[in-house]
């Protein structure tokens, strides 16, 4: 089975339609949170993932928009949106993130959006927090999503992990290891690089890869400084930081 994996697109319909134009042919589509917060089209790209079939997980800025997450740990600009998209969304979007689950789990996947032991706000981005994290999920993969940044961390031994490269066009072989997978950020890459990034993940190879595609940046700025969103948060985009 393909499933494409995709997380963090924070409300960024420019990104996430250069990503849904750019997918092969996937049997399914999972989404590991943050699909609101920053950007201006929450409920445009609500629209878009119901009509993928995708299979989401609670982000915490979905469950912040709805009122289930606490916002005090947001720094101030990201509390500003989140306080603008809680306004904006409509019964749709409003039903919809409520809905989502924190982890999902479904034959060789667990998927959240922060890490197995706190699927809301841990961050994994060393070796030693996801070295911690084998012991928290049951089956041979997890996927996660919230720092933003593409990588494989590959179980090695009891307590340790290995990460990997996800360089675009470099399949990961996982080779029936445990894995921790994040594909990245479709609507607000950190990495340095602008691009939308995204993960394909083949069951029946056992392996994953992950990929770039540039978009359409300047739309998107131009809808959130029509909102009135903080602009730092629209010029971030153009650096992917
Ligand atoms: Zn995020």
């Amino acid at each position: 089975m393909r499933i494409a994996v995709l997380s963090d697109i924070h409300s960024n319909l420019a990104a996430l339609e250069a990503v849904l134009s750019d997918l092969p042919a996937v049997d399914e589509a999972w989404v590991l949170g943050d699909t609101v917060g920053y950007g201006p089209q929450p409920n445009e790209v609500i629209v878009a993932l119901q009509a993928l079939g995708a299979r989401s997980v609670l982000g915490n800025h979905d469950g912040a928009a709805v009122g289930t997450v606490d916002t005090r740990p947001f720094n101030p600009d990201a509390r500003r949106a989140i306080e603008w998209t809680a306004e904006v969304i409509d019964a749709n979007s409003r039903a919809y993130l409520a809905s989502l689950p924190e982890v999902r789990t479904d034959g060789d996947l667990t998927a959240v959006h922060g890490s197995p032991r706190n699927p809301i706000w841990e961050y994994i981005f060393s070796d030693e927090v996801a070295a911690d994290c084998p012991a928290e999920f049951e089956t041979q993969l997890c996927l996660f999503g919230h720092t933003h940044v593409p990588i494989v961390f590959v179980a090695a031994g009891t307590d340790d992990v290995e990460p990997l490269a996800s360089l675009p066009d470099l399949p990961v072989e996982l080779r029936g290891r445990r894995a921790l997978i994040n594909p990245g950020s479709v609507g607000q890459p950190r990495d340095g690089n602008p691009a939308a990034s995204y993960a394909i993940l083949d069951t029946d190879a056992d392996r994953v890869d992950f990929h770039r595609v540039r978009y359409d940046i300047d739309r998107t700025q131009r809808l959130m400084r029509e909102a009135g969103l903080p602009p730092r948060l629209a010029e971030r985009l153009s650096y992917g930081r």
